[in-house]
């Protein structure tokens, strides 16, 4: 089963993945930033050279790793839910 949910920032540059993992007693939510949103939407053979060639010559296509427990994800959701609460 796939659990994975890329959102692109609305300025198309960005994006996050996130992904978790469900296990007995150790449930993890995974967020992956990058700094180049359009990777994850566009996975073309040449858009994957392209960033190969990016990452060779030191760039990096994602920002950073959160992982995210339990208790930190609820800390998400309730603020997640909070803004669009005030904006409804
Ligand atoms: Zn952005």
């Amino acid at each position: 089963m796939r659990t994975e949910k890329f959102i692109s920032c609305d300025c198309h540059a960005h994006g996050i993945l996130m992904d978790y993992s469900i296990s007995e007693g150790y449930n993890e939510l995974y967020l992956t930033m990058y700094g180049d949103g359009r990777y994850y939407d566009k996975n073309t053979l040449w858009y994957r050279i392209k960033h190969s060639f990016k990452i060779l010559c030191g760039g990096e296509i994602y920002g950073g790793d959160l992982i995210l427990t339990e208790d930190k994800a609820i800390e998400l959701k309730v603020y997640i839910e909070e803004f669009l609460n005030k904006i409804k």
